[in-house]
Formats: structure tokens, sequence, C-alpha cells
């Protein structure tokens, strides 16, 4: 007998109908002699709508109210599923995140989970019910209802299944499971038997939006494996697992994608020590991710320092840089929206030299031109024009041999 988490993501619990499904599925597992534990996330787009709604308030979004209006969303999935699973004849009780036990810190609409006390769960499942835990939401340490930033439903249900060491975390979704690349972008793409949580952690981080990346990081660290697959089939989909020496691995597993970052270049900058640190210090105390860096051979006793930041960050990200370029007599600071990133992933590639100089070929023998480059041991990243990522991908997938046989 094993026990199984299943998260339900918005698609996955949109309607009635699929709230059924899902609780006949549930109530199967439980039949195939397994103990289950249900993570939901809001209905379908439901979490949107109440951003929509604390707009039409209130420009500023005090963040601790708007977590607890953002956590009414898993709130009604989780009463509604407990509802269809006892129609199914599959006894249950719902829970938010403060009963089940997750304790957050304090920083709302992105908190992150210290630590989890799921006695109630374990109560439940010792005394035969399925409980289903509301999603992407905790209790502070003060107290306070929390969230766990967008998509944090994956983050609550890989965060339980460490607590009570399940055997498998499985997120159900609206595809099949892990692609090679995004299918919208690449038809030939091929759905991914299993990946690695080295491979899926790059990946999460450069553009592929199956899984949220913490989630990712947290599930490496305890070890719990993840079988990401489709509620609308419910078939077999992609185990992402502890990298397995002894298996063959796929030089280039997957080329992703990623619209969401933004450049900054600071250019005639002083080539002196020190200046890089005041300026990244500056960015950090902002709590701004840097991504990638580049800096240019300096002329004259000048250099340019370009970086790229989130979107979403770019407003405050060129504020920081604006004051240092003043601080260190700076010549300009130019921001450019219009950039994305294609990345190449796979944990063979440490041990097979030729894969940088493919994908630049690739990109080179396209007309496409590389604007920045950074890599780890198993991924290398473009920056590019942004209306070039797309044919970039393609291009790529087929010179790394990922393209599938049909379709
Ligand atoms: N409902 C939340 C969101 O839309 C959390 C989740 O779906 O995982 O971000
Ligand atoms: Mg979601």
């Amino acid at each position: 007998m094993a026990l199984i988490v299943q998260k339900f993501g918005g698609t996955s619990v949109g309607n009635a109908e699929r709230i059924r499904d899902v609780a006949e599925h549930v109530g199967r597992t439980r039949e195939a002699g397994n103990d289950v534990v249900v993570v939901v996330s809001a209905m379908g787009k439901f979490t949107d709508d109440l951003i929509r709604m604390a707009d039409e308030v209130s420009p500023t979004r005090p963040p601790r109210e708007l977590d607890m209006l953002l956590t009414a969303g898993e709130r009604i999935s989780m009463a509604l599923v407990c509802m269809a699973l006892s129609a199914r004849g599959v006894e249950s009780a719902s829970f938010t995140g403060s009963q089940a036990g997750i304790i957050t810190d304090t920083d709302h609409t992105r908190a992150k989970i210290l630590e989890i006390r799921p006695d109630r769960i374990r109560e439940a499942i010792d005394a035969g019910l399925v409980p289903v835990v509301a999603g992407f939401q905790g209790v502070s340490t003060e107290k306070d209802i929390t969230t766990l930033g967008r998509g944090g439903s994956d983050v609550t249900a890989v965060a339980l299944a460490a607590a009570l060491k399940a055997d498998v975390c499985e997120i159900y979704t609206d595809v099949k499971g892990v692609y090679s690349a995004d299918p919208r972008v690449v038809p030939k793409a091929r759905q991914l038997a299993v990946v690695s949580f080295d491979e899926m952690m790059e990946m999460a981080a450069t553009g592929s939006r199956v899984l949220m990346l913490r989630s990712v990081e947290f599930a490496r660290r305890h070890g719990v494996p993840l079988h990401v697959r489709s509620s609308f089939t419910w078939e077999p989909g992609t185990w992402i697992v502890e990298e397995d020496p002894t298996m063959e691995q796929a030089v280039v597993l997957a080329i992703t994608d990623d619209a969401s970052e933004a450049k900054i270049t600071v250019g005639g900058v002083p080539d002196r020590p020190g200046v890089a640190a005041q300026l990244f210090r500056e960015l950090a105390d902002r709590g701004i991710n840097v991504d990638m860096i580049v800096q240019n051979t300096g002329t004259n006793g000048l250099t340019d320092i370009s970086f790229t930041v989130a979107m979403t960050d770019l407003d405050v990200a060129r504020e920081a840089c604006d004051e240092v370029k003043v601080e260190i007599g700076a010549a300009m600071v130019t921001t450019d929206d219009n950039i994305g990133r294609v990345s190449v992933v796979g944990a063979g590639m440490k041990s097979s030299p030729g894969v940088t100089a493919l994908m630049f070929e690739t990109l080179f023998e396209n007309g496409i031109n590389i604007e920045m480059i950074s890599t780890s041991s198993i991924r290398i990243s473009c920056v590019l024009r942004a209306d070039r990522v797309a044919d970039a991908v393609r291009h790529l997938h087929t010179a790394f041999g990922l393209d599938a046989a049909s379709s």
C-alpha cells in the first residue's frame, strides 16, 4: 500500500464535471489499496478573477488582505471536491493550509514554508479519510494567512508529500507531462518519460511552465518523486526523479523558451573595482533577482554592464540603476523589453563536447543574432530578439535530434 499525494491544478477542477472526474479518480486510487491526500488549486482562472476584483477597489492591494482574498479560491475547490467525494462514497475532510499545519514566514503574497505540522492530516488518514488540502496557502509565524506565490499549490503538494513521507507526489494538469519543448511552439515536441530533478530545475528556471520552480527544488531537497500527468486522459505522464548514474543520459533533453525577462544596460561605467559590487548590491537590497550578466571589455577606462531581470521587476531595477549611475558617474542606463531567452538543457552535456558549438551554429545558420550567453553545467542559454525565439526553438529542436518521428 502506498501513500500518494494527488495535486489537481485549476483546469483539473475547473467545473462540476471535472470535479466529479477527480472524485472518481481519487476513489479508484483508494480502491487500488492506496492512501490518498488531495491538494487542490482554485477553479480555472478564479485566482486571476480575484486579483482583478482587488485591483478594482484598491491601487495598492494591501498584501495581508490580498492573501486573505486569494486563499478563498482554494477553499471553494476543497469543499466542492469533498462533496463530490462524498457523492462517490469516499469519506473525506477538507483542510485549509493553516489547518493542515503549513507554517510560513510573514512575506505576504510570496511566503516561504518554514515548517509543516501535518498532525491533523495524519489523523485523518489514520481515520480512513481522504484529506483534501487547499493549496497555495499557509499561516505565518504572526498567525496571519499567507499565500506562497502564483502556482504555489505545487509547493503545497510537494511539501506535504515530503512531510508525510509519501511514495509519490502526482501533479495533475491539462498537459500529458513534460515535453522536449513547448508543444505550442514546436508541434514535433515529444513527451518525456523521465527527467532528473536537476534537469527539471533548469527547465523550470528557463521557461517550462509545467511545474513551479520552487516545488521542484523542494522535491529534490527531500527526494520526493514527482509524476506530472493529465487529468483529462489519466494516462501515465512524466516522472521527475533523482538522477540514476547507470541511466544513459540524453545529451540534450529539452529546449525551453522564456519571454518574461528584460535587459538593462548601464553604459559608460568607470572600469574599476567595486563598481559592479555597488550596482548589484543596490539591486539585491531591493529584492531583485538578476539573471544573466555581461560586462564588456573596457575602452578608455569605461565599460558597459548588461543584465536581465524579470519583466515585473524592470521599473524598480531601473530606479536602482539610475541612482547608482549618479553615484558612480556612469554615462547612461537603457532598458530593452524586447528580448527572449532560449535554452538547451540536458544532463548528458556534462560529458559531451560540442553542444555549445552546435547551438551557436544552428542560430547562425538561421540568421539569428545572439545578444547574451550564460551556461550551467547542464544548460546553455542565449538571449535573442523576442521575435526570433520561436524560430530558434524549432531549429534547435531539430538540430539536437529531438523532433518526434511523426505528427
Ligand atoms: N491558484 C493559485 C494560482 O493561480 C495557485 C495555483 O494554482 O497553484 O496561482
Ligand atoms: Mg495553477
